[in-house]
């Protein structure tokens, strides 16, 4: 299958979750098995030989191909989450969206200094949700970081919010 394809399989929802935002849908993409195998296939492609201990996928959309491939490259999976949700000590960052503040939280001992992560979403839109996520996972001194996404919308130069020493790879570029 074609990335050309593959992108085909999302679907385009106009005016939603609020007029004037072209929402897209991944799950039609994740319910048919050729594009969800293709998927899988081209995520553990890129991230194989990069030595990554914890995928961490953001809620909720990042939990659907984060575990599949923490289980193919044989890492843990690490969920970070709106707050209240994790039982145990967490940390967090806040960050600003277009009305108001939010927050993402993460497990404490979740990732320690000896891990290599992958964090992941399904998609780059701004950039402020995975950038308080670089912030939240850097608190806890990995080795290194990587950031993926399904999905990127380029018009939005979200990837200008990312410093160097992070490698900011998608696997559709729209
Ligand atoms: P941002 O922080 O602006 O990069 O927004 C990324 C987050 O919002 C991701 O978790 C996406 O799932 C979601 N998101 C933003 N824009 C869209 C869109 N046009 N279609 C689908 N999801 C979106």
């Amino acid at each position: 299958m074609s990335k050309e394809t593959l992108a085909k399989s999302i679907r385009e929802i106009p005016d939603f979750p609020i007029p004037g935002v072209l929402f897209y849908d991944v799950t039609t993409l994740f319910k048919e098995p050729a594009a969800l195998q293709e998927l899988s296939d081209i995520l553990y492609e890129m991230y194989k030989d990069k030595g990554i201990t914890k995928v961490a996928g953001i809620e909720s959309r990042g939990f659907i191909m984060g575990p599949i491939l923490a289980t193919r490259l044989g890492a843990g999976f690490v969920p970070i989450r709106k707050p209240g949700k994790l039982p145990a000590e967490t940390i967090e960052e806040s960050y600003d969206k277009e009305y108001g503040k939010d927050t993402i939280q993460m497990h404490k001992d979740a990732i320690t200094e000896d891990d290599v992560v992958l964090l992941h979403d399904d998609l780059l839109a701004t950039g402020g949700t995975m950038e308080a996520a670089c912030k939240l996972v850097k608190q806890t001194n990995p080795k290194k970081t990587y950031v993926n996404f399904i999905i990127e919308l380029k018009d939005l130069h979200g990837r200008e919010v990312f410093g160097k020493d992070v490698e900011v790879e998608t696997v559709l570029s729209l």
